[in-house]
Order: C-alpha cells, then structure tokens, then sequence
C-alpha cells in the first residue's frame, strides 16, 4: 500500500530500487566498452536463461514479438501454412503467425484454465480439417491449407496441458511453439515423462518476452527463443541479425531483431531473483486463495490442477458484474487489469477474417468476466486484506438490490 493508501496493480519501482546498483553498474560497464549490440552480456544471459529453462540453447531477440515470428519462420512455417492457437491471448500471438506469412486458426480455451483446450484442439483437427493425401498432416476446411503448428499459450503463467498437445501434435505433425511470454519460471508435471518440466521446454521452440511487466522484465523491449534444436537455434541467429552468417554475408532474409547488451546484463541481474520473486508470487496467490474461500460463490478464483505450478504473472478472478466492480476498485484507489476484454478473434484488425461472437464462447465470457488483481513480487498482506475486504464490500452492495 502506498502512503496515499493507494494499490498499484503493479509496482516497478520498488524492485528497481532495491537492484538500483547493480542495474547501474551494467549500464556503465556497457558505456565503458561501448558494447550497446550483442557481445558479452548477451552471450552470458542466454547461457543462463537457457540453464534456468532446462533448455540447449536461448537466443535473444529484440521482443517476445520477434521471439514468436522468429521461432515460427526458424521452423519453418510460413506462406501456405496454417497455425492453430487460442483467441484469448495478447494480440503478439496472432500478429506473429500472420507476420511469418501463415494463416491462423483458433480453438476455444479452457472454462477453468483459461488455456488451449485439448478435447476442443482434437475436435478442430478431426472435424474443422480435413486429411491430406499422402502426408499425414490435415487441412484446415476455414483456410484451405495445411496446419503445420499449434501455439498453446501458458497464460497468466500457467502452462497448459502439454502432454495431450504434444500427443496429437505428433500424430498430426504440428511443429509445437510454446507463448511462454508470461510463464517465466512456470512447471508441468509431465505424466508420459513422470518429471516436471519447465515452460519453454516442451516445444520444438519456446517464445519468452521480457517486456518491463513480465515476471521477468528487461528496463526497455527484449525477448527470447528456447529449444534444444541446435539447427533451429541458429536459424534465429541468423534472422535477428538480418540474416547474416558472418557480418556482410546475407544467406537469407531477416530482421534487425537483436537483444541490446544492457537489456541483457539487466536480465541476468534479474534472473538471479526469479525464484524468490516467483515463490512471492505464489504466496501472495495462496492468501487471496483463503481470503476468498467465504466468498466461492460470487467469486471464482484461478484454477490449479495437479499437474501445474505457476508463477502468477497474473492472479485472476471471474465475475459477472465484473465492469461494476472494476469501477467500485479504481474509485477505492487499487489497480487492476482486464487480460483481455476482447478476444483476438473480435478485433477490429481481423473483422475481415469473418468470425462473430458465438464462434468461441468460452473464451468470450472469459473475456466478460475476468479481471486481474494487484499482484507482484513485495505486494503486502494487508493490501491483499484490503483489495478483498473491498470486493467483499462491493459483494454484499449488489445482493442487497
Ligand atoms: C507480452 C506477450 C507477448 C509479446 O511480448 P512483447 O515482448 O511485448 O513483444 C506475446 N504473447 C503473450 C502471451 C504476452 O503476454
């Protein structure tokens, strides 16, 4: 809580503050060698962020916009192709896709994990496609060519159900990116493996963003790829850096998509608080989780099965009347968020497209009735006190009319 009694929904500061000298001495070492591109920082970052994802190799591109085009173009995908993901994600998701030269297709979420879900993406490939002679892979009836990946979203910092995605991306040879923009950190419990793995891992290619908000954000745009595809990992080398394989030689078509190096030295200082700043988070998720309890009917709180440990980039709750009780929460002075209130598939951008409310319901009412609480790392027990006593409040305001 701030002094004026204010709730942010996020604070950027404190944690800033807290690393201000060592944030700084990254900046000044990078002015002293006038290493601003690459080099050093960037090079030690994704030896340590690969390690912390449990992966071969991290690259470093300039966004999570750039991780999730890169990765798809690295693999591969591109004009003629089709990629299926959710229509209840930021809107990077689908830009990406369409960005590479692909078409996208969207299967609903899940009513409780708010991710991809499974028995919906197994419906799409046996009924909305049709086969392809001769490849095994399927056609999409909307778009007309093949599907060639799945983008499963680990939103709010929960992964999705992998093992099923990864099982039917198998049997119909769907190349698997992971969005791990906002899953930092986040596990699964693999049954086929009987291991938990770490968001990022399970793909051919995982995307991350460091975006400023992130559980883990750079002082400016940055991002990453993961795999253990060596072949692939060089690929996006090569497109971060307009396509070069050595400096003046184009073997192929890129970007200017590079991690600048103080983006890097920052992360790495970061990187090393992620686990506390997780487990932080996931305290603070556990005492909305009980404060809540009395409320279980005009609140619902975020969904954790048994095979998930998230890291709470968000923390989420649904409800109804959920535009009355933004206002009543921005009037007592705390911040929240809406993630999102439209679905990528409504949007203006892809009108054209011609989906229209009904086509993804679950997603829809998601849409409706989420709203995201104040939730960071340092985020006090009595501003949590607080923000619920207030939805408590709001609660028992409505019942009465
Ligand atoms: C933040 C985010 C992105 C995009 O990352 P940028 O670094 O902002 O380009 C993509 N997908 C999801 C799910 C995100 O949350």
């Amino acid at each position: 809580m701030n002094a004026n009694g204010k709730i942010p929904f996020l604070d950027l500061v404190t944690p800033h503050r807290e690393l201000e000298g060592e944030l700084l001495s990254v900046f000044k070492s990078a002015l002293h060698s006038a290493g601003f591109i690459g080099g050093r920082m960037v090079d030690e970052f994704e030896q340590a962020f690969a390690k912390a994802t449990e992966v071969e190799h991290c690259v470093g591109v300039g966004s999570g916009t750039d991780a999730l085009r890169f990765a798809l173009l690295a693999a591969g995908v591109g004009p003629g192709d089709t990629v299926v993901t959710v229509p209840n994600t930021f809107i990077a998701t689908a830009e990406a896709i369409s960005q590479a030269g692909a078409l996208f297709d969207f299967v609903d979420s899940d009513e409780k994990t708010h991710t991809m879900d499974v028995e919906k993406l197994r419906a799409y490939l046996e009924t909305d496609c049709l086969p392809e002679l001769g490849t095994g892979r399927v056609v999409s009836r909307r778009t007309g060519s093949p599907v060639t990946a799945v983008i499963p979203v680990h939103l709010y910092g929960q992964m999705a159900d992998m093992d099923p995605i990864l099982a039917l991306a198998e049997r119909y040879q769907l190349v698997v990116i992971e969005d791990a923009c906002q899953a930092h950190g986040a596990e699964y419990f693999s049954k086929k493996q009987n291991r938990w793995r770490k968001a990022g891992s399970m793909g051919r290619a995982a995307t991350f963003s460091f975006y400023p908000g992130k559980n883990l954000g750079a002082c400016g745009e940055a991002g990453a790829v993961t795999t253990d595809d060596e072949k692939l990992a060089g690929r996006i080398r090569m497109l971060r850096d307009h396509g070069q394989s050595r400096k003046y030689h184009h073997d192929l078509e890129g970007y200017n998509g590079r991690l600048h190096a103080i983006q890097a030295g920052i992360l790495s200082a970061k990187l090393e608080h992620l686990t506390r700043w997780n487990s932080q988070r996931c305290q603070s998720a556990e005492l909305y989780n009980s404060l809540f309890a009395p409320m279980a009917g005009s609140v619902g709180t975020p969904h954790q099965p048994s095979w998930s440990r998230p890291v709470y980039h968000l923390y989420v709750i649904r409800t109804p009347e959920r535009d009355g009780l933004q206002r009543y929460l921005t009037e007592a002075g705390i911040g929240t968020g809406i993630h999102y209130p439209i679905p990528i598939h409504l949007q203006v951008v892809y009108a054209s497209l011609g989906w229209k409310r009904g086509d993804f319901p679950v997603a829809e009412t998601a849409a409706d009735e989420v709203l995201s609480l104040p939730m960071f790392p340092g985020l006090r027990s009595q501003a949590q006190q607080r923000v619920v006593d207030t939805i408590c409040e709001f609660a028992s305001t409505r019942s009465v009319r």
